[in-house]
């Protein structure tokens, strides 16, 4: 089992009364890109704020890179870059001026502002004011200031939010390319389901403050139900072989079946058995819970 950069223990949050966040499981492995999914107000937010030690928890406990981040925070988070919904940014100074700040802040070489303004691809808009910037533009320099101390994590919330479509690909891209070429481990949250779907290897689904799912993005479909549905010659006829072959019919009409199956072996059986029974078998179609109706079903609501 590879290594893990994130590890969570029950997290309980509360504001006053109100428990943002329920036993908060995660487990982040190195090298992800791991999708932190969940409606507005879900409480992606909170979880990245106590992640940052910015909110402290009730309850339960956050490991970074395998260690307690309470008792070992500055050289955790000097491990860490994040990126919370808007970038601080100074509008009056240009990009590579806003990056010279943090820069100084953090101690890294000077060196480091043009590898990360090449990272981003603002090379070109490094000597414009930010306040000239596009949101997306923003949204880059805002990553780039986070890398400038090479963080081997990078903990971004909704980086895609409020971005247009191109703008979007961008970031997917960048992202994608950090994580890929730059190997950083990447944890990322979104309210939207294909987002995630396009870049992320692991994903969490919360849903008010509780982690309803946790695994790889193919186990998510893989748990799910796919049916078969055979359009055949004769129908009480096929349905006693089925039976005999110990599947279980959950509808039929005068021309089809369908049932429940678990793999694709399943339909070139019972295929097999029908014909070779002299059942003429017209059409076979498998169907399977699309990401979107499970990631509904496991959150209850209507959130795009
Ligand atoms: P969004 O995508 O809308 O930011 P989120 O998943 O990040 O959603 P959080 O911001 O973590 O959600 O909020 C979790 C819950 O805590 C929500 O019900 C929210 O209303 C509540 N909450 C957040 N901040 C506060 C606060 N300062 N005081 C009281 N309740 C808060």
């Amino acid at each position: 089992m590879s290594k893990l950069i994130i590890q969570t223990t029950e997290l309980d949050f509360y504001f006053k009364n109100f428990k943002a966040l329920d036993k908060v499981n995660l487990n982040v492995p190195e090298g992800s890109i791991y999708g932190f999914l969940g409606p507005n107000g879900a409480g992606k937010t909170t979880t990245i704020r106590i992640l940052l030690d910015l909110f402290h928890a009730e309850a339960g406990q956050v490991k970074l890179f395998g260690q307690d981040l309470s008792q070992n925070k500055v050289a955790l988070l000097s491990k860490v870059g994040a990126l919370i919904e808007n970038p601080s940014i100074y509008k009056h100074l240009t990009g590579r001026q806003n990056l010279e700040v943090v820069r100084r802040m953090i101690g890294v070489p000077k060196s480091r502002i043009n590898e990360v303004l090449k990272i981003v691809r603002l090379m070109d808009n490094a000597d414009k004011k930010a306040k000239n910037y596009s949101l997306g533009m923003c949204q880059r320099l805002g990553l780039a200031s986070a890398l400038l101390g090479d963080p081997d994590l990078l903990i971004l919330d909704e980086p895609t939010n409020g971005l247009d479509p191109s703008g979007i690909i961008e970031m997917r891209e960048l992202i994608i390319s950090l994580n890929k070429d730059h190997g950083k481990t990447i944890f990322l949250s979104s309210h939207i389901l294909t987002e995630i779907e396009k870049m992320a290897t692991d994903v969490a689904i919360i849903d008010q403050g509780k982690i309803m799912y946790e695994g790889k993005l193919d186990g998510l479909h893989s748990n799910t139900s796919k049916f078969l549905e055979i359009e055949l010659s004769n129908v009480e006829k096929a349905i006693e072989i089925i039976k005999s072959l110990n599947y279980t019919v959950s509808e039929h009409s005068s021309k089809s079946i369908t049932l429940p199956i678990l793999e694709k072996a399943d339909t070139a059986k019972i295929n097999k058995a029908l014909v070779d029974n002299n059942i003429d078998v017209y059409q076979l179609k498998s169907s399977e819970e699309t990401l979107e109706a499970i990631f509904l079903n496991l959150t209850k609501k209507l959130d795009q």
